[in-house]
């Protein structure tokens, strides 16, 4: 990492107010060490890094993906939060250890070549989080170059036991198929995070360890207890999918007397290292809660609209304190891997709420939770999220000839309103190239295409059965959610209801 003393010169640099202005960047070794007025930085022993007609940002921090979606992505199209999850022994089983690796590779070029230089990756590993599958994780981040929080997706019940009665409602002959797809044993699963927590080699400011009990619904008491513990013993960040559907807060309701926000705090889960994903049906009070504990949100409008989930307040949020970052969510339910369109969406969908355009989240705003909101849920606040000193060196370069950005008007409002990642030229995460004139640098690219393709007809004949058999059941699990779902419009608190 020892590069020495390098200059970015040339170009305009995207400001915290949001304006974006002539100046030099002064990077020592993998961090910013001064913003200098452009063209002030003259000394001969200093590198010099040519910036000119390119727009400098911060890089996107994507708080909420899946890199398992890669090899999935375009899997599915009118899914349900359930009928996805009834598809993800297809989408996700059968896979190799080259396989995991593909699919993270995958993701990750998909995120960087769009502008993104660190994501929290809740990654599925079937049926065990073991070194191997965690290091192929890891290595194809690092491969990439990208930061990432890479944390074991788990449970210790299957989807089909998460959601009361619903094993009761299949017959005689589908109940056996569901029953068949089941989950290892928390202690398994929890021995394997706590041994690769213990053996852990990659640097932590790079590719960081994590836990995600996926759905608090999918997990038991001992088991959720077991994932705070090893958060707490091993200083890891905490991850779940929490209020995603309607039917998940119905299904709390019954299930624990409590809501979901208020069952984890029972379970002594919720802290500033806990990150709730999308958070859609949550009252003021979980606000309060979570705001209470130090927690944050990864907020994922894209996903939310497309499993037909709802719309996120998230302005009670934030005006609690609650620390909100922005997400895509994985391939098979966002479908890509866009932060500039993540925030586009954040911005839009915040107008929807009955209220003045004041409160509504502007573009500047928008940005600032897609980098330093994105960046506390990750738990990386005080190194990346922002091009101040001190800061890793994680840049955006867009092209200013780009149409997006031609004429230049509004250097931020151009970003969040109308960029879609096509102005993104060259990026560079801690002071080193990764995508050089929309190159990526790390993988062999057209090797990475035959093998996916590859990987995917392989996948297809390995999956066929179980495939089979969830499509059997999907058709019921539809039917029973939606009925299960709707009960949530009988509580106090409705989906546009939070203010
Ligand atoms: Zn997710």
């Amino acid at each position: 990492m020892a590069k020495g003393t390098a200059v970015i010169t040339g170009g305009l640099v995207l400001t915290a107010n949001g304006d974006a202005t002539p100046a030099d960047l002064l990077l020592h070794d993998d961090t910013i060490a001064a913003i200098a007025p452009a063209g002030s930085v003259t000394s001969e022993s200093t590198r010099r890094i040519d910036a000119t007609n390119r727009l400098i940002i911060p890089g996107l921090i994507n708080a909420h993906t899946h890199s398992h979606g890669g090899l999935a992505k375009g899997s599915g199209d009118r899914w349900s939060l359930e009928t996805l999850l009834n598809a993800g022994p297809w989408l996700n089983g059968g896979r190799t250890e080259d396989d995991r690796y593909l699919s993270a590779v995958l993701t990750a070029v998909e995120m960087l070549r769009k502008g993104c230089t660190a994501c929290y990756d809740l990654a599925a590993m079937l049926p065990v989080p073991t070194a191997a599958a965690l290091d192929n994780v890891a290595r194809a981040y690092t491969d990439v170059g990208i930061r990432a929080v890479i944390a074991p997706m788990v449970a210790d019940r299957s989807f089909y036991q998460a959601i009361p009665d619903l094993l009761d409602a299949f017959p005689g002959d589908l109940r056996p198929l569901a029953e068949a797809l089941r989950t290892v044993p928390g202690e398994t699963t929890l021995a394997a995070i706590r041994d690769a927590a213990t053996h852990w080699s990659y640097p932590r400011d790079r590719i960081r360890l994590g836990v995600a009990p996926t759905i608090p619904l999918h997990c038991s008491e001992e088991f959720m207890r077991g994932c705070r513990d090893l958060a707490i013993e091993h200083g890891l960040p905490l991850q779940t999918h929490l209020a995603e559907s309607a039917v998940q807060r119905v299904a709390a309701l019954r299930q624990y007397g409590t809501t979901l926000t208020g069952h984890l705090d029972r379970l002594g889960v919720l802290g500033p290292r806990f990150s709730a994903a999308h958070a859609i049906w949550i009252d003021a009070a979980e606000v309060d809660l979570i705001a209470s504990h130090g927690g944050a949100i990864a907020h994922n409008p894209g996903s939310n609209l497309r499993l037909g989930n709802g719309i996120a307040d998230m302005r009670p949020a934030i005006a609690r304190g609650i620390h909100v970052g922005v997400g895509t969510d994985g391939s098979s339910s966002a479908d890509n891997q866009n932060m500039f369109e993540a925030m586009r969406l954040t911005a839009f969908v915040s107008r929807v709420f009955d209220r003045p355009p004041e409160d509504w989240i502007g573009a500047v705003e928008a940005l600032r939770l897609a980098t330093e909101g994105s960046a506390a849920v990750l738990g990386m606040q005080d190194i990346i999220g922002k091009i101040a000193p001190g800061f890793k060196a994680d840049l955006v370069f867009l092209d200013l000839d780009n149409v997006n950005l031609v004429p230049l008007n509004h250097a931020t409002q151009q970003l969040v309103n109308g960029e879609d990642g096509t102005a993104v030229r060259d990026v560079m995460i801690g002071g080193d190239y990764v995508l050089r004139d929309g190159a990526v640098l790390g993988v062999d690219w057209p090797r990475v295409v035959t093998q996916a393709r590859e990987a995917a007809a392989r996948l297809k004949e390995t999956n066929a059965a179980t495939r089979a058999a969830t499509e059997r059941l999907a058709p019921l699990i539809s039917q029973f959610c939606v009925g299960l779902g709707r009960q949530a419009h009988d509580l106090p608190r409705r989906l546009m209801a939070h203010a």
